[in-house]
């Protein structure tokens, strides 16, 4: 077993799963990555792991440097919530914040921040979750009616104030409303732990977001687990996809492919070496 490879559950079906999401994307070119992995791990130089890439708990690029990697600009801010119990090595968590680190914060439970209701949303599936498509129009109509009085009372008082040609109307209103999404939440965690984050009251009254049924091709898929139960990174992915396309009306071109770029390698490698084991076993039961 390759040391890449270790701790990694099979899914005998994860390799022809992969294929519509990993086929296609435009990525940066993995030769740093392959020449990494001749080499083999290294030690990080924050807590001294033996690591490969990067390190999963101090989120710091081992033996790759910055300028080796593609950074990626997000069209909005996210914010992954870690339980403290998982695995930060089977975490996919980290790629997304060595990827696009300045879009992206991991906040590890119970320590998270108070959000505001009308700018962020939680994805997370469940009976009250609406889709992307429907997201903006949700949360516009939800912070309609909490508001309804003071905003109205508002309104009143801007068009007396231009009646009267004391300037133009609220631009950054109505910017706001136009595009009111700031932030999105991700909950990082084994599926039998997300239930105790999502129900947390700090997240109670955000608007909750499900992604289209899509199929996981995470090689370390949970076991009794459907899958539809998505990686971290490849929720992340999914999500920014529907966003550009839906929310923002863009053609989709590969903005955000590369927010794949450790997970696309890995995969690749732990596939390759499946294939190797199956081969050997084909070459050694036709002995
Ligand atoms: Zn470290």
């Amino acid at each position: 077993m390759s040391s890449l490879e270790e701790g990694c559950s099979d899914s005998a079906s994860a390799h022809v799963l992969s294929k519509p999401l990993l086929q296609g994307l435009k990525l940066a070119s993995h030769a740093v990555l392959e020449k990494v992995q001749e080499r083999g791990r290294s030690k990080c130089a924050k807590c001294g792991g033996s690591r490969m890439f990067f390190c999963y708990t101090c989120c710091l690029l081992v033996d790759v440097s910055l300028q080796e990697i593609p950074i990626v600009k997000l069209p909005l801010k996210i914010d992954i919530i870690k339980h403290p119990n998982e695995t930060d090595g089977k975490s996919t968590a980290v790629h997304a914040k060595i990827l696009a680190p300045n879009d992206i914060t991991i906040y590890t439970y119970p320590c998270i921040p108070e959000y505001d209701q009308d700018k962020v949303v939680l994805v997370f599936p469940g009976p009250s979750a609406v889709t992307v498509q429907d997201m903006m129009q949700c949360l516009r109509e939800r912070t309609d009616s909490r508001s309804r009085g003071p905003r109205l009372k508002r309104r009143k008082i801007e068009n007396t104030a231009q009646d009267l040609g004391s300037g133009p109307p609220d631009e950054t209103d109505s910017e706001s409303r136009a595009n009111p999404l700031q932030r999105v939440v991700f909950i990082d965690s084994t599926w039998n732990q997300t239930n105790k984050i999502s129900t947390d009251e700090r997240l109670q009254d955000l608007l909750q977001v499900e992604l289209k049924t899509r199929k996981t091709c995470f090689w370390r898929s949970q076991r009794g687990k459907p899958d539809t139960y998505l990686a971290t990174i490849e929720a992340i992915y999914y999500f920014l996809k529907d966003f550009h396309e839906q929310c923002l009306a863009q053609e989709y071109s590969g903005e955000y492919d590369n927010l794949l770029f450790f997970y696309s390698y890995l995969h690749t490698v732990v596939n390759k070496s499946k294939e190797a084991k199956q081969d050997y076993k084909a070459k050694v039961n036709s002995i």
